[in-house]
């Protein structure tokens, strides 16, 4: 039995696990991380985050390294499979390789004095005591464990929701990287699919995700090696200029997007979850991450403010955290119906309201301009706990 009884376990090294990590270190709260992966492993090409996760990036000292690395927008267009239907001006919303935000949290993480024990597969939770054993057989006694381990989290599925399993969203996605001279966001929008490209970096790499409604039964993981031509086939709706140029070599893949329903709760007696494992979401206003971000960021801070009484800061968490991430996964369901819309009277009025109106870079700054620290701070000066 190791003692790390004063010491926030945290289950899973993905981005709220690590985000949670350099948080907590950063307030002086020891923490520890246990990922089952032999080392830091991080697929699907790109991301893009938004000022709401950007802002708590910058707390953490990450945002400078990041933003030279990656690609800040202002400007987004969105076009039908052939024709521009509207340009409008963006919240910042920067966009990255997947691997370039991860290798930031992880060094943050460390020179912060944090240690990620890998090969660590949690195989069982005693919430009584506090003490997690992993399938290497290690046990640890902890004073918190907070699960950060995805969408197939199995602490939810012992101590929150039973049988309540991942389920095919009915839609999937392409992901890819080529070269293109794109300088903004850019959205194509046809009936059931949609299609959303981003430069990454200055040198030309363009990221693509490219989606379809469809009944498609994954047949092992949730992935699925294809070729270019599958992808031209699966869009031959649109013109294959949208998609970046690809190296013949290039090793794409089609991903199912799996989605479950909203908790209750996000705590229960010494657990709590954050990210994937608490609300994981459809990625069509791509928030999956930064949510992941604000849940964790919320927590450590919640934490540090109720250290004495973690049970306290649970509930601040819960509370400010459960409400915000059941919009936002409402709203990403929402904007997918909105973007694979076939009825043409239906297409003609969103295509209106988006040339005619700032609907959409309006809806984008609700979101963006949440600030998790101001929302947690007035919440906990408020005296409700
Ligand atoms: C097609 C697509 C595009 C997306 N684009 C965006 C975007 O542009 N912007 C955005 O904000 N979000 C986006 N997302 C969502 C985003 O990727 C996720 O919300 C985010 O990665 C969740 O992070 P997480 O750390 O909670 O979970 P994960 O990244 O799944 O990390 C979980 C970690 O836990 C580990 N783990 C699991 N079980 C155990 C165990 N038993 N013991 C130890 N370790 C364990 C895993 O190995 C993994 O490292 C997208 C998602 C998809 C599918």
């Amino acid at each position: 039995m190791i003692d790390y009884r004063n010491y926030i376990g945290i289950i899973g090294g993905g981005i709220s696990g690590l985000t949670l990590g350099c948080a907590l270190l950063k307030q002086g709260i020891p923490a520890i991380i246990f990922e089952k992966m032999p080392e830091e492993t991080s697929h699907g090409a790109a991301i893009s985050l938004s000022s709401n996760a950007l802002r708590l990036l910058d707390r953490l000292d990450i945002y400078v390294d990041l933003k030279d690395q990656s690609f800040i927008h202002s400007a987004a267009s969105i076009q039908g499979p052939h024709r521009e239907i509207s340009s409008f001006q963006t919240p910042e919303v920067l966009t990255t390789r997947r691997q370039t935000l991860m290798s930031l949290l992880y060094s943050r993480y460390k020179n912060l004095g944090g240690e990620i024990f890998h090969h660590h597969d949690l195989a069982s939770f005693d919430a009584v005591k506090c003490e997690a054993t992993f399938t290497n057989e290690n046990k640890f006694t902890l004073k918190h464990l907070a699960a950060c381990d995805g969408i197939r989290s199995s602490i939810r599925d012992i101590f929150f929701a039973a049988n309540q399993y991942p389920k095919y969203s009915g839609y999937s996605a392409w992901r890819g990287i080529g070269k293109s001279s794109l300088q903004k966001i850019h959205f194509a929008l046809g009936p059931d699919s949609h299609i959303v490209s981003y430069p990454i970096n200055k040198e030309g790499d363009v990221s693509f995700v490219a989606v379809r409604k469809e009944d498609y039964q994954f047949k092992e993981s949730w992935k699925e090696e294809g070729s270019i031509s599958d992808l031209f086939d699966d869009f031959s709706a649109y013109d294959s200029k949208i998609f970046p140029a690809l190296e013949d070599s290039v090793t794409l893949y089609k991903w199912g997007i799996y989605i479950r329903p909203p908790l209750k709760s996000m705590i229960t007696n010494n657990i709590t979850l954050l990210g994937d494992a608490a609300h994981p979401m459809v990625p069509f206003l791509g928030q999956g991450a930064c949510m992941a971000i604000e849940d964790s960021y919320s927590f450590a801070m919640a934490c540090k403010e109720r250290m004495t009484n973690l049970v306290n800061a649970q509930v601040a968490y819960d509370y400010v955290r459960s409400k915000r991430t059941k919009k936002i996964q409402q709203l990403s369901m929402m904007q997918g119906k909105v973007y694979h819309l076939k009825n043409p009277i239906l297409v003609a009025a969103r295509n209106a309201a988006m040339r005619y109106t700032n609907i959409p870079g309006n809806d984008l700054k609700r979101i963006h301009n949440y600030n998790a620290h101001e929302v947690m701070r007035i919440y906990l000066a408020s005296g409700n706990l």
